[in-house]
This record gives C-alpha cells, structure tokens and sequence, in this order.
C-alpha cells in the first residue's frame, strides 16, 4: 500500500493514504465552499487523534525493538507498516492495543471535563457536529472522535485493523502464528463484504472505503506472513545460480537477443574488463525496436545500478528487496567479487517446492 508522503515524527515517515487525502479534500472544499469552518477545524482535530493513535502503536512497537517503517494514515486510522511483525503473540498485543488505549484514554479525559463542569449534554445528538467554536463543544468532539476510534479499531476484529491483531495474537497462543493468521484473514474478508454491502446499501463511502482497506490488507498480510514462515531460515546461497552467465558490455543487441534466446535466462549481468558494470534484462531489451538492434550496445541500454545482496542473507529479505527496488534479480558479491545471481523466479519456485512440505 502505497501512500503521499507529508511528514516526519520521531523519525517515522508519515504518509497518507491516498482514500483520506481525497475524503479530507472533499470535506475541506465543502467546508470552505459552504463558510463552514467547523468542518474544516474538526478534520484537522481528526487527523490529530489518526496521527497521536499510531504514534501510540509505535512506541510500543520500538519498546519491542521492532522497526517502523512508515506510518499510513487511513480515514479512520492508520497503519503502522512493521519490518517483522513480532510473531510472539504477547507484543503483537500490546503494539496493538496501544493505539486504541490511547483514545480511551483521552475519551475519558475529556467526559471528566464534560461531568465536572455539568455539560454532558453536549454529546448529544452524537453523530451531529457541533457548530461552534465554544470550549466544551470542542471538549465534546475530542470525545467523539477518541471514542469512535478507539472503539471502531479495537472492536472490529478484522486484520489489519487493530482488533483482528489483537484476535490474530490471542488465536496464536492457542493454534501458532499461521494458522492464527489464516483464520483471522478468513474473519476479516469475510466482515469485509459485510461492510462493503452495507456501505452501499446506506451509501456510505467510507465504510466502503474501509472494506476494500481490510480486504486487500488481510490478504496481502495473509499471503507474506505465510511466505515467510515457509522461507524461514533459507539463505540466499541455499538457492542462488552460483554458474553467472554475464555478457561484455560492448556485445550488440541483435547478439543479445541470440544469446537469450540460447540461454533462456531474463537477465544477465554486463561485464567489463572482468567486472561487473550493470546488469541487462529482457525488459530492457524489448523497449529498443527491432530495426536498432543492430545498431546499439548492451552499455547503451543496462542498467549501471547494482542491486545486490549477500550469500548470507535470508531469502525473505531478498525478496523484499526486489519487491522495494523493482527488480527480477539480486547479484550476490562477497568480497567485491559476483559469485552467483538469485532471480525472483528462484525463489517462487523454492516457495512452490516448500509448500509441498507444509502440514
Ligand atoms: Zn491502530
């Protein structure tokens, strides 16, 4: 999931999902198309408690040494993208209840203020929003917004949102991580349709926003923590080609093009005086028209960039790695030195071959 970058805190990126920047758009127009300014100052509140709710999460989630990568802000909270998701159900609980506790926290806070002054009444009607910039009417909001957060998170217990965390990890004491996660993705497609069909039934376009969210995100959270459990453990050297086919940089296209044939590989790395310079794949290749093959250089069209791993690494990791650089294959040096090349197609053959393994 990819969103907007827009700022930094603690070191975090923090980006906005693309669905929030065009609801908060659409509501900052008509906030200032129609004079109303009270929309306007509410969002931002909102976007507040979004942003102080995942930086609950990630404090946690540092407590326990797991990296962040980013934050995604969603409409009605985000996502702290994890680097490992921390398989011990105990931590994955706790990072996971930190951000709605938060909200309840500050839910509580703020119905102190509202009892001990004798304004509850404020609240009501809930779902209406206030129309003035008065004290408690905001007091009143920021119990609003908290409670609808906290409680939309924690009690919905579809992953990735917080609930379906805190669902995956107490599932995983009992049954282990994959299955745990197997089961709470099943729950979260499954609520998913629910929300989507009565988002349109009452055309509520977040609610069918949210469901797309939870969908996508409990598939793709399914289908990596599943990979990753079957690639635990495998090195890159466990897989990788150690026999490197490269070609000189100064072959022409058309000899390329024989070559792959001959070869049958998609990429291969270009050499120069015994090293390395870049690497040629086929997609480079096909972007050149048939009539200048013979008139370019595999130097004019590879890439100089060498995206690169060590032997040692895990598999899992390399395969991020192409995914974040969008590349079919990882040169593995040791030593300044090529000694082998591991493509996306290794790996997704070592994935199909594990599976056979798997109970
Ligand atoms: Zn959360």
């Amino acid at each position: 999931m990819e969103g907007i970058r827009i700022g930094k805190i603690f070191g975090i990126p923090i980006e906005m999902h693309i669905s929030f920047l065009l609801l908060i758009m659409l509501l900052f127009i008509s906030g200032i198309i129609f004079g109303n300014l009270y929309i306007v100052f509410y969002i931002l509140l909102l976007f507040f408690f979004v942003i102080l709710h995942e930086l609950s999460h990630s404090v946690v989630a540092i407590k326990f040494g797991v990296k962040i990568d980013r934050i995604i802000l969603l409409p009605f909270g985000g996502v702290a993208s994890m680097k490992d998701i921390p398989r011990e159900p105990r931590k994955e609980l706790r990072i996971a209840i930190a951000g709605p506790l938060v909200n309840f926290i500050v839910a509580f806070i703020s119905l102190l203020i509202l009892y001990a002054f004798g304004e509850t009444d404020r609240l009501f009607p809930f779902f209406r929003i206030s129309q003035t910039f008065e004290v408690f009417d905001i007091v009143a909001t920021v119990f609003k917004i908290n409670i609808i957060l906290g409680v939309f998170n924690l009690f919905v217990p579809a992953l990735p949102m917080d609930g379906g965390r805190v669902l995956r990890a107490v599932l995983a004491m009992k049954i282990g991580f994959l299955k745990a996660t197997e089961l709470s993705a099943g729950i979260a497609k499954s609520i998913s349709i629910v929300m989507f069909i009565v988002g349109v039934l009452t055309l509520n376009i977040i609610l069918i926003l949210i469901s797309f969210f939870v969908y996508i995100g409990a598939e793709q959270e399914s289908k990596f923590i599943y990979i990753s459990t079957l690639l635990s453990g495998l090195k890159v050297k466990d897989i990788m080609t150690t026999n490197v086919i490269s070609v000189p940089k100064d072959m022409s296209l058309s000899e390329l093009y024989a070559f792959m044939l001959k070869h049958r590989h998609m990429g291969y790395p270009v050499v120069d005086n015994g090293k390395v310079v870049g690497v040629v794949t086929f997609s480079d290749l096909s972007q050149v028209k048939r009539e200048y093959w013979s008139k370019f250089k595999v130097e004019d069209i590879m890439s100089t960039r060498l995206i690169t791993c060590s032997k040692d690494d895990e598999v899992l990791d390399a395969l991020l790695k192409m995914n974040k650089e969008n590349v079919g294959r990882l040169l593995v040096f040791e030593n300044d030195k090529l000694i082998g090349i591991i493509t996306r197609t290794d790996i997704i053959r070592a994935i199909e071959i594990l599976r056979l393994g798997m109970v």
